[in-house]
């Protein structure tokens, strides 16, 4: 029988999605696709002061956004529910009493406070402040005295001493002493389990092949490799993806700009670029760098992600999301950017939707976010306000030949793009013999028609605004020009 792989996305419900936490989901989920596996959500909710169920919601909705969708998780249920680690409890405690019995871990009474006084002291004699086993030699009565007094107890692991040596997916072989960690918490006083034993509890009973998470979770590997054969499971095989840092080599973080997926979502970035992006983060596509989530489901494997860390790169991240938007409809993209529209005024309740689709062509090549689409579009829908300075500019007896010329010629009828080209083209031909150059005649038209001096071609204006608005921009601006000094 094959075993088809079965890989988890376990975020912490403290905060919205980071741009991290969202590669590892990715890099899960396209290893779960490619191979034909499952793609299973946990929420790891055991800090509970921290978790929030509004966390929670806001990652799936932006895993949703992204296109990653779970075959098991805490709304969808599965075979190996619950998918909330709050709601396993019962479980972690029935295994660290199981560890407890075959002597692999031992209840510590230490308080918070003692322990923080004992690092200090081992922080200033120069030893390493890991936990110093004092309730370790407890005898069996004095642990049943603390017990019968009602002295809250925590569970520790009793670290094995050796060496645990482990191949890595990306890594290769990694290789750690034992003896550098020390022995850490399953269950706390009050019941509620580490991170360390909740994760390798549920890797385990759900039945997680291939545990793909950050390097930063290396060493926390060991701790569960040791667990897992304390507690008699078969191992999961390891992938460690490579750090994310920002440009200045250090690790990615909010001095470095946006670092959630929410914040990107907002600011009109495509989830088609996030994700392209996210994929480049780390792993190195066989042919193109603009793909989509299948053609990456298709291309993924492991092998092909590097061992060394990815620099977060914001411009390349802008280059993606513009060759993204290249490749939507136009259709597409005002629905995408309707919410920009509204909020910037330029949609109301009714508005003239050929207009805006023909708008959308126009400026489709300029775009970076779909928040520029509001920015971009305005001249098409609302006429612009000159200043003195570009009234004076227009005050000379050429561009007032131009723009007089253009008011008497400009064709009745609505015009194609091709025949707006064409109009404009003969119309520049007029002016040839008078020494005037291209700029001499399309600047002040430009200006008349937008107020801008740069901008989209000047036959989507004339096409797009038609024979009466671009009169009667022509117009009013041709009138004030007249009023100036
Ligand atoms: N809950 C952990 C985190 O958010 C992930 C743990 C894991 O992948 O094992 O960092």
């Amino acid at each position: 029988m094959i075993m088809r792989p079965r890989v988890r996305f376990a975020p912490s419900p403290t905060g919205h999605l980071h741009i991290g936490t969202a590669r590892t989901a990715l890099f899960n989920y396209l290893f779960a696709r490619h191979e034909g596996g499952k793609f299973i959500l946990r929420m790891e909710d055991t800090d509970l002061p921290r978790s929030r169920r509004q966390f929670e919601e806001s990652i799936c909705e932006d895993l949703r956004w992204l296109g990653l969708n779970w075959d098991e998780g805490p709304d969808l249920g599965g075979l190996f529910g619950p998918y909330r680690q709050s709601e396993r409890e019962k479980l972690y405690q029935e295994e660290t009493k199981r560890l407890l019995r075959e002597g692999k871990a031992y209840y510590c009474f230490c308080t918070q406070e003692e322990l923080e006084r004992r690092r200090k002291e081992a922080f200033l004699a120069g030893k390493a402040p890991r936990y110093d086993r004092r309730c370790l030699n407890l005898s069996q009565e004095e642990k049943k005295k603390l017990l019968k007094e009602g002295k809250k107890a925590a569970v520790r692991f009793r670290i094995p001493a050796g060496k645990i040596k482990f191949k890595d997916l990306i890594k290769g072989w990694v290789e750690f002493n034992s003896e550098i960690f020390g022995d850490f918490i399953v269950l706390r006083s009050d019941g509620r389990p580490s991170y360390h034993l909740a994760v390798v509890v549920d890797d385990a009973k759900m039945a997680i092949t291939h545990v793909i998470r950050g390097e930063d979770h290396l060493t926390n590997t060991v701790c569960h490799i040791l667990l897992f054969q304390a507690l008699g499971y078969p191992l999961p095989l390891f992938a460690h993806l490579p750090m994310i840092l920002g440009e200045d080599g250090s690790k990615l973080s909010k001095r470095h700009g946006a670092t959630s997926i929410n914040e990107y979502r907002k600011q009109g970035y495509l989830p088609e670029a996030i994700v392209n992006y996210l994929a480049l983060l780390g792993w190195s596509p066989k042919k193109k760098e603009v793909v989509n989530l299948n053609n990456l489901i298709e291309d993924f494997s492991l092998e092909r992600v590097s061992k060394s860390p990815s620099i977060f790169n914001l411009s390349k991240l802008k280059w993606l999301n513009r060759e993204h938007l290249k490749l939507k409809e136009n259709k597409e993209i005002l629905k995408l950017a309707f919410p920009y529209l509204i909020a910037e005024g330029i949609i109301k309740d009714k508005f003239n939707k050929k207009k805006m689709l023909q708008a959308i062509e126009a400026v489709k090549l300029n775009l970076e976010l779909l928040s520029d689409v509001p920015s971009y579009v305005k001249i098409f829908f609302k006429e612009a306000s000159l200043s003195k300075e570009v009234l004076g500019f227009l005050k000379n007896p050429n561009s007032i030949k131009v723009l007089e010329e253009l008011k008497e010629t400009l064709p009745a009828k609505e015009i194609s793009f091709t025949e707006a080209k064409d109009f404009l083209r003969k119309f520049k031909e007029k002016f040839k013999n008078k020494g005037l150059t291209t700029r001499d005649v399309f600047l002040p038209i430009r200006i008349a028609l937008t107020g801008e001096s740069s901008g989209v071609e000047l036959f989507y204006l004339i096409s797009i605004l038609g024979h009466d608005e671009s009169l009667k921009r022509v117009e009013r601006v041709l009138s004030q020009v007249r009023e100036i000094k």
